[in-house]
């Protein structure tokens, strides 16, 4: 039995799925699910991620986060948050890069939120001796301030598709040709939740919607106004999305999204303007990443912690340093949107949107 025999016989009772419920099985399926099932990260696995190349990504985002909560007044106790955080490394880097904060550790009540049982139990080992609390429902962060980190979990979300036709839409789906999966579209309907979107597309047009999504950033925006705190979006993606975004990456390459359901990893671009919309906090103008982290410092980081390398260990440094940053690799594709209540200022290192 694989996924590919359970989603066929699915389909074959069901009809086509959406892209959602076929990403969502692929990636989160108890038994088969690529996160559910393996930690996909770092050179040895599919692909790596900003906190998996330096620390002093996670270093900076920490301090960021810190000073926020000292602009604000210390608030005690908070929650520190993290959505989707993989092997732990980020929050891992956070925590020392602020253990010379005063009274942010002892006020600090980490929650995290992740799906995968693998994943937990490294983010545990990863954190200790430090102590987490894990939900897997937004809804379930604490009634407290929060500062909270998301480095691309929202890529993670299922999306639906949709074609343009005339005044409606068609919905891509996956379907069954003979035995393998294939992609289809439905018949055209009308679709309310994409009424806004016959403004700005033309026919043919293709445009996602990620229904997850705006619900989280609800969640975490209310409680960023009613409690205060902050929040850091991270990830690939734009303002207004448009075209066909999913993609699989296995073995660090493009590979097909159908082939092998749940052994590549499958993300979408967010589309972060549904991010902004939905919360009721006030957010940052979207930024890059590299530029984000040149105004966090991460020049003047990287030169202190390349002061004592030499040879390998230095060039690995300037590698990674260049990576995080420049336009070319993820300093341009990746942004960043913070989160902020709407009496206070925006984070360090961002605009005001
Ligand atoms: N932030 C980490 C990992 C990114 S991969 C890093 O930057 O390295 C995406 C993470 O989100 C994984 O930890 C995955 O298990 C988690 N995730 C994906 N979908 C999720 C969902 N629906 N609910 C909770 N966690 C999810």
């Amino acid at each position: 039995m694989s996924l590919l025999d359970l989603l066929a016989a699915r389909i074959r009772a069901e009809g086509p799925l959406s892209i959602a419920d076929y990403m969502g099985d692929c990636l989160m399926h108890p038994r088969f699910g690529y996160y559910a099932t393996r930690d996909p990260f770092g050179a040895a696995g599919d692909f790596t991620t900003a906190p998996e190349i330096s620390q002093m990504f996670g270093e900076l985002l920490g301090l960021a986060l810190a000073q926020a909560w000292v602009d604000q007044g210390r608030p005690a106790p908070f929650t520190l948050a993290e959505l989707g955080p993989g092997r732990g490394t980020l929050m891992a880097d956070l925590l020392r890069a602020t253990r010379a904060v005063p009274g942010f550790h002892a006020a600090a009540r980490i929650v995290m939120l992740e799906a995968s049982p693998v994943l937990r139990a490294r983010q545990a080992q990863a954190i200790a001796p430090a102590q987490a609390t894990w939900i897997t429902d937004s809804q379930d962060l604490p009634q407290a301030p929060l500062y909270l980190v998301a480095n691309e979990f929202f890529d993670a979300l299922p999306i639906r598709q949709f074609l343009r036709d005339g005044g409606q839409w068609r919905e891509r789906r996956v379907g069954l040709v003979g035995d393998a999966l294939g992609f289809g579209l439905a018949a055209p309907m009308p679709q309310p939740a994409l009424a806004a979107r016959l403004g700005d597309t033309r026919d043919g047009d293709l445009v996602e919607l990620c229904p997850a999504a705006p619900g989280i950033a609800r969640t975490i925006g209310a409680r960023i106004e009613a409690h205060g705190g902050a929040a850091l979006i991270i990830d690939y993606g734009g303002w207004h999305s448009l075209g066909d975004t999913l993609q699989a990456l296995r073995d660090h390459q493009y590979c097909d999204p159908l082939a092998d359901p749940g052994q590549a990893d499958l993300t979408a671009h967010v589309d972060f303007e549904a991010l902004a919309q939905a919360s009721p906090s006030a957010s940052s103008a979207l930024t890059p990443q590299g530029v984000f982290l040149e105004h966090l410092g991460i020049t003047a980081r990287a030169q202190a912690l390349a002061a004592p390398l030499s040879g390998a260990a230095l060039d690995a440094l300037v590698a990674a340093h260049r990576r995080l940053t420049h336009p070319e690799e993820m300093g341009q594709l990746f942004k960043v949107l913070g989160f902020h209540p709407s009496h206070a200022g925006p984070l360090p290192g961002l605009p005001a949107g």
